[in-house]
This record gives C-alpha cells, sequence and structure tokens, in this order.
C-alpha cells in the first residue's frame, strides 16, 4: 500500500475511533425480520427498513424462486442493450398507476436513482434548493450535476421562499429545482409539500420529492404525495423498492416525457445491468399488495403508535415524528452507542445514529417499528429501554 494512504487511514480511523464516531457493523445471521440473530444471539429486531415485513413473506419468496426458474438469476445486461425483460415493463407499469402518474422508471438501488435523475435533468446552469436534512444520495446527485445547490434550512418555507425568489431574480440560472425528502428517517418528520408546491408554482420551480421512507407508510401505503393529494403536482416523485417494499431498487414516477428522458439520459440506466427478474417480480407482487390491502400498513401505524406512547410514558424524548419511526433523542454520541450496546445486551436490537448522519450533539437511538412486530415483542422491548434508560441516567 501506499505510504501516503497507509498514513492517511491510520490517522483518520484513528480520529474517528477516538471520538466514538466509528459504527461497527454486525452480520445478521439469517432474515432481517422482526427477531434477527446476531453472534448468535435472538434479538428484538428495531432497525430494520422492513416497516411492512414484506422482505420475509412467503408469498412474495415463492414468486421470486418460481421467476429464478423461468428466468434466471440476472438479467443478463444494461437496460438500453437487452436487459429489459417484459417483467420490468409490468413493474414499471405497476409503479405508476401506484404512484398515479403516466409513466415510470426503475433503477438498482433507490442512491442510483438520485444520483441518475438530478444529474440526468440539472446541469451547471441550474440551480437546486434542498432541504439541509436531504438524504445523502440527493446530495451527491446534486454534486453530480454540476447545478448551484442551494441548501434551504430544514423545512423552512420562509427561508425556501426567500431563497427561490433570490434565485430565480437573479437571472443567472436557467431551470431551480427544489428537492426534498417526503418523510425524514431521522426524525419521521413529513416535508411540508403543499406549501412547497405553492412556493414552486410561484417561481416556476421543478419539484421533486424522494419519497423512499413515506411508500407503503403514508397515504394508506401510497406515498407521502398522495396523502397530501399532490400526485399531479408533483415532478418527480422517487421512491425506494427496498424498504416498505420489501426488495430492492429505486424509481422516478412522473410524467411520460421526463421518463422518456431519463431513459436515454440516466447513466445508471444505460451503463448499470438491470435489476434482477426474481426481484423485479417480488416488487411488483409486493406494490400490489399494498395497492389490494391496507392491512399491513394499519398494522404498521398500529405498533408505531404503541412503541412511541410506551417510550415517551417513560420520559424518553422521542422527538417530534409523524410516520412510526421512533427516535430517542440521547444527544452525546458516546452515550448514544453505550446505550444502544446495552440494548444489545439485554436482547434489544436498535442502532445508534450519530455524527455525521445526524448533526454532532443529536445522538440518538432510532427504532424502526414493523407491521411484523407483536405486542409482546413491543412490551419486551419497552421494558429494556427502561432499565438501559435508569441505568444510565438517560430517565429518572
Ligand atoms: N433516499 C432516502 C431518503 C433514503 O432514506 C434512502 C435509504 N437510506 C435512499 C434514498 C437510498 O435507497 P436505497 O437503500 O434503495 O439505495
Amino acid at each position: 500500500m501506499s505510504q501516503k494512504l497507509e498514513a492517511f487511514l491510520n490517522e483518520n480511523l484513528e480520529d474517528l475511533r477516538g471520538q466514538g464516531l466509528y459504527n461497527e457493523i454486525d452480520p445478521v445471521e439469517g432474515a432481517n425480520g422482526p427477531i434477527i440473530k446476531i453472534g448468535g444471539k435472538d434479538l428484538i429486531n428495531l432497525s430494520s427498513n422492513n416497516y411492512l415485513g414484506l422482505a420475509t413473506n412467503d408469498d412474495l419468496k415463492k414468486i421470486a424462486q418460481e421467476t429464478i426458474e423461468k428466468y434466471g438469476v440476472g438479467a443478463g445486461a444494461v437496460r438500453t442493450i437487452n436487459g429489459t425483460l417484459d417483467l420490468h415493463v409490468k413493474l414499471e407499469e405497476k409503479l405508476a398507476e401506484f404512484k398515479g402518474t403516466e409513466a415510470a422508471i426503475s433503477y438498482q438501488s433507490g442512491f442510483n436513482c438520485n444520483m441518475a435523475a438530478i444529474s440526468a435533468v440539472m446541469d451547471k446552469n441550474d440551480a437546486i434548493l434542498s432541504d439541509e436534512l436531504n438524504h445523502a444520495s440527493i446530495i451527491d446527485g446534486c454534486r453530480l450535476s454540476r447545478a448551484k445547490t442551494i441548501r434551504f434550512n430544514h423545512s423552512d418555507m420562509e427561508d425556501l421562499r426567500a431563497k427561490a425568489k433570490e434565485a430565480v431574480e437573479s437571472g443567472q440560472y436557467n431551470k431551480v429545482m427544489v428537492i426534498t425528502d417526503g418523510v425524514f428517517s431521522m426524525d419521521g418528520d413529513l416535508a411540508k409539500l403543499p406549501e412547497i408546491v405553492e412556493i414552486a408554482k410561484e417561481f416556476d420551480l421543478i419539484t421533486y420529492v424522494d419519497d423512499a421512507h413515506g411508500s407503503g407508510v403514508m397515504g394508506k401505503g401510497k406515498g407521502t404525495v398522495k396523502h397530501f393529494g399532490l400526485e399531479k403536482e408533483i415532478d418527480f416523485q422517487i421512491g425506494t423498492l427496498s424498504k416498505a417494499i420489501g426488495v430492492v431498487g429505486g424509481y422516478v414516477a412522473g410524467k411520460k416525457n421526463l421518463i422518456d428522458w431519463l431513459k436515454v439520459r440516466s447513466r445508471p440506466f444505460l451503463f448499470s445491468t438491470a435489476l434482477p427478474p426474481g426481484d423485479v417480480a417480488a416488487i411488483t407482487a409486493a406494490v400490489q399488495m399494498i395497492m389490494d390491502s391496507t392491512e399491513l400498513h394499519d398494522k404498521l401505524w398500529e405498533n408505531g403508535d404503541y412503541l412511541k406512547a410506551g417510550l415517551k410514558k417513560l420520559g424518553f424524548n422521542i422527538g417530534n415524528s409523524e410516520t412510526p419511526i421512533t427516535p430517542c433523542i440521547i444527544g452525546d454520541e458516546k452515550l448514544t452507542q453505550q446505550f444502544s450496546k446495552r440494548l444489545f445486551e439485554e436482547g434489544v436490537y436498535a442502532k445508534s445514529i450519530v455524527f455525521p448522519t445526524v448533526p454532532k450533539g443529536t445522538g440518538r437511538v432510532r427504532n424502526m417499528p414493523t407491521a411484523a412486530h407483536t405486542k409482546e415483542m413491543l412490551d419486551q422491548a419497552i421494558e429494556v429501554y427502561e432499565k438501559v434508560g435508569k441505568e444510565l441516567g438517560v430517565i429518572s
């Protein structure tokens, strides 16, 4: 290894570890369901994005297995050569129906979907107004586009309006876009989409909503844009297929001309192999399940409300979540990591989230209840929280 690289790595790793900012990764031995096994130990799992339990759904597993028998395990090529299977076309039609748009396009992950979609439309002559708490993949997509990125204070509509006005009236930019997460995953709060749409209309902004944590969760399963009834107002409805939908991938839903453009100009669509057939068939079926019944959605909310009430009653700071995401805000990074470690020892897996994922001094243990948890599991988790919270002086 180059001496410069060796020195760079050692110095920076030591620095991170010293600050308690190095997150160790614990491999899960088996399925990522409501109970997981790590290091041979069974734990109540409060850290997955498997909101509806679909990642381990038996019907979806069977559909994936049968599809693999027929199509094999890989798509064999990028979408524009001959990697577009009839299954991809069906999936994209289903996603458009799900999101109430004319068309949709799928990508290999939610992360590369943001990189792809932003950079396909925006360039160095444009500006992007981006909520300061937007996901890393949005930040990277903005950078890749080379547009001027202007951050606005989190969900601060006055700040957005002022910055939109300034950007548009400066005459410096060709197009101006506003980008926001639909649900902010670290706090569980919603973007103020009705106000954002109003500002966008006033200044002719392109609207872009990444609803990775909203699909399957908000709008009776159809997402945050549907929750606010704004399907016709948002230009880019972005989502991931890896959270509530339970598999992997990302998508953009929007007008046909937008999707046609992304098919010829978004680089992961052109240069990275298509989603595998088993996954595509399972995703299509999962979307259909969410459209057909709100049973899992309702169970998710019931469990979310139950966990929140339990932790709040004990005196924890659970923030202002408007979704089942339940942060338990502790503050100090080291204490947060110690808290999570003690939960682990007591049989609860709830990962600590610290800087740089969240601002310094706002470390938290984030709980993600799912439709697959039982009341008994949640009761047991709340009991452990009480024990650890008292022991570490987080609650009295
Ligand atoms: N956008 C947001 C808002 C996310 O939370 C995530 C996942 N952490 C992504 C995009 C990336 O999605 P994926 O995991 O499918 O790559």
